[in-house]
């Protein structure tokens, strides 16, 4: 068999292959790490919880771009030592690694879009909960309970069209009465959709119902639609005006109990009906519901 010389492109072409998926593979690798870094470079945790919730799916999809052309070059080197030159096997070739680079991005893409906002709130949810310290006095701060079904606007805003309430978490320094305002905007946080289960709820326009007063708290209509499955959900909010530390100061202090809690199941059991599950989103609804429970007349919007 006569040897045939492999042609300077196809040389240059493999090479670059090969460097080109090192280099790939490598810099999706570093940006993890150096996300991972600004990350943890963070030292408050308000600040922290923000830039996660900023930041981190957006980064890990540029994670799985790279890796996906990193695959997109390794398959490019399949039966390289057999390819001489360019005939028809190169562009069969060159059409798979298209497709399988462009497969291997798109499915992080997914995993990042729709399945990993689960773990990231759970994520956010410990940075969110974990105690604060005082930074004048070392001593844990506790959260107070008043603030969780209300949400604020910013001084002015109840005259904007594009209004976002905001959720405020009010820790206190029950030595010393400290106290330390963090605000979440809730229309960049996701929340679970009730239809398909993923965390990719989001507030879409914001509506008030009814001005809140120096007096008295008004109330403010949010609308969320799912990314995911596009369904619905419209719920109504107290709309306060406290707003600074001495509107909280002077508050008889109630903190709020189990504070982490997302989710609450109950299940029924009757000798003679079967079961029945329930799902609430804190204790205080869940002990409601039971001491009013009937199980033939039982409230269907917690069934599940
Ligand atoms: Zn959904």
């Amino acid at each position: 068999m006569e040897y045939v010389e492999v042609s300077p492109f196809i040389s240059f072409w493999h090479q670059s292959m090969i460097i080109g998926a090192i280099v790939a593979a490598t810099a999706g690798i570093v940006w993890y790490l150096l996300y991972q870094i600004r990350v943890s470079s963070i030292a408050d945790y308000h600040l922290k919880y923000e830039f996660i919730n900023a930041n981190e799916i957006r980064n890990l999809k540029v994670m799985a771009y790279c890796f996906g052309v990193a695959t997109g070059m390794l398959i490019n080197l399949y039966a390289s030592d057999k390819m001489k030159d360019v005939q028809v096997w190169f562009f069969a070739r060159l059409a798979m690694s298209i497709f399988g680079g462009t497969l291997v991005g798109y499915v992080g893409h997914l995993i990042f879009e729709y399945y990993y906002p689960t773990i990231l709130h759970k994520k956010l949810l410990k940075w969110r909960y974990t105690p604060r310290r005082n930074p004048k006095t070392g001593n844990t701060m506790r959260l107070l309970s008043e603030e969780e079904e209300d949400v604020h606007l910013e001084s002015g805003m109840q005259a904007e069209e594009n209004m976002f309430s905001i959720d405020y978490d009010v820790w206190v320094d029950e030595k010393t009465g400290d106290v330390k305002i963090e605000k979440y905007r809730g229309h960049l946080e996701a929340l679970q959709c009730n239809n398909c289960g993923f965390y990719t709820m989001k507030v879409q326009r914001e509506e008030i119902t009814k001005p809140a007063t120096a007096e008295e708290s008004g109330e403010l209509v949010k609308y969320y639609e799912c990314t995911y499955c596009k369904s619905n959900r419209a719920t109504a909010f107290n709309l306060s005006n406290k707003q600074t530390e001495s509107d909280y100061k002077n508050l008889k202090y109630k903190f709020r109990q189990n504070k982490d809690i997302d989710l609450v199941k109950l299940e029924i059991h009757s000798t003679v009906k079967g079961k029945k599950q329930y799902e609430f989103q804190n204790i205080e609804e869940a002990q409601k519901f039971l001491t009013e429970f009937d199980f033939d007349k039982s409230d269907k919007r917690h069934e599940v």
